[in-house]
């Protein structure tokens, strides 16, 4: 089954919102067996998008549209495909009764222009959606599907998991895509290409070596005529993967770093604080984007003057001595905020984020410190130019690996 999406929206031609909708549905293809050839782009503009949408029509067996689908002018999405697909849309009694509901339990009279919510064609079955007003439009017409879906992604995402997977499930007879995504640290990407070797030239499962922020990435993908089967191709794989890699491996598919880190503390019973000057608080901002993590996690001091560091327990000799910017004082913020926050294990971290040099240190010089209590902390230092924001988010990844590292090499508490 050959798909494409449609992602319409000025806002989204015009690059003021990211194409989440897209990345969604794309992710989604490949276990349905469903093979995706095109992703495009189209601005509120009803002949644009009726000319993109009949070229869709001609090419493409299932089309995924999102957006457009509100009542105002410029949400053209039905009058688009009333046109390629030549049918006329009317007003459908059952629709105009829920979207009448739908305002009345607002306790709103609905505006007149919401009618067009509830238009219809006659190849078009509505797809509810609870989340909002407008339905979503499944039209199928010569062997064509075409699907409308709303533009928010809450209204989206859900309409796609309860109603629009679940029907397309049945549909597709291609073969399934599954893979299994293995995350390392600590071994570069080439060392992994050469301890994998053999396993990079078989093509079922086949396997890709992909180096991100996180880490090398180690992916497994095979195809199947169904998720059962393409899972017993993984499996031997992966244990092959997994023990030659072993313990470079933090984590597997969507687990990422804080979390990972999170189950550490936990199966450990340890708890964890930071100071942070140069990252402002965004390590402790992912830290809590873990539900959970309040188990584990006390808090955070953001340190971003030097006396602030002193007021919470920095030795102002240390910081006299080497600079704020040093290993030292990483180390010194560790220890204090272990202390004053009343963690287990502590992390400090200090740095020149940019534009300019600080203390003589060029941007992007950082140090990293984490002290669990028990012997030398350990300590991270480098330099790497980037903008402010990407060295924030370095740091903060560091800190992370930095953490794993100090609490794998500690015993438990
Ligand atoms: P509404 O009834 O809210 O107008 P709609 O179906 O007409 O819904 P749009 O007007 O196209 O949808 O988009 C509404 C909002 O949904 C956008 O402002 C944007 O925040 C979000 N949105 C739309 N399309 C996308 C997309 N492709 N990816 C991510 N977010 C999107
Ligand atoms: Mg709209």
């Amino acid at each position: 089954m050959k798909a494409e999406i449609v992602s319409i929206g000025t806002e989204i031609l015009l690059g003021e919102i990211l194409d989440t909708n897209a990345r969604f549905i794309a992710s989604r293809l490949p276990a349905l067996g469903i093979d995706l050839y095109w992703t495009s782009q189209v601005g509120d503009n009803h002949g644009r998008l009726a000319e993109l949408l009949r070229r869709a029509w001609g090419r493409s067996d299932l089309i995924l549209c999102t957006g457009g689908l509100g009542p105002t002018e410029d949400d053209v999405t039905r009058e688009a495909i009333s046109d390629v697909v030549g049918e006329e849309p009317r007003v459908d009694a059952v629709q105009e009764e829920i979207l009448r509901r739908f305002f009345a339990g607002r306790g709103i009279v609905m505006p007149e222009r919401n009618l067009k919510q509830a238009w219809l064609t006659p190849s078009t079955r509505p797809i509810p959606n609870p989340r909002g007003t407008a339905p979503g439009w499944w039209v199928e017409k010569d062997g064509r599907i075409l699907l409308a879906m709303p533009g928010p992604p809450a209204e989206m995402t859900r309409m796609w998991e309860e109603e629009v997977e679940p029907r397309l499930r049945g549909r597709s007879t291609g073969a399934v895509i599954v893979s299994r995504t293995i995350k390392t640290v600590g071994i570069g990407e080439g060392s992994v290409d050469e301890m994998i070797g053999d396993l990079l030239h078989t093509d079922n499962p086949s396997i890709g070596v992909y180096a991100r922020a996180d880490g090398i990435h180690v992916r497994v993908t095979a195809k199947a005529p169904a998720t059962r089967q393409a899972e017993s191709l993984i499996a031997p794989v992966e244990a092959e993967l997994r023990r030659i890699l072993s313990s470079a491996i933090w984590g597997i598919d969507d687990e990422t770093l804080e979390s990972s880190i999170g189950g550490l503390l936990l199966e450990r019973g340890l708890s964890l604080a930071t100071m942070e000057s140069c990252t402002g608080g965004l390590l402790a901002s992912t830290i809590t984007d873990v539900s959970g993590s309040s188990l584990y996690f006390r808090g955070s001091i953001v340190s971003y003057a030097t006396e602030v560091k002193e007021q919470f327990g920095v030795n102002p000799a240390i910081v006299e001595t080497y600079g704020v910017i040093s290993a030292e004082t990483a180390r010194a913020m560790a220890g204090a905020v272990r202390r004053t926050l009343h963690a287990d294990v502590g992390v400090g971290i200090t740095g020149v984020a940019g534009p300019t040099t600080q203390e003589d240190k060029p941007p992007g010089t950082v140090h990293i410190a984490c002290d669990a209590g028990r012997g030398e902390p350990a300590v991270m230092s480098y330099t790497m130019a980037q903008g402010r924001e990407a060295v924030k988010r370095r740091a903060v990844t560091n800190a992370l690996f930095l953490i794993r590292r100090a609490l794998l090499a500690a015993p438990t508490g």
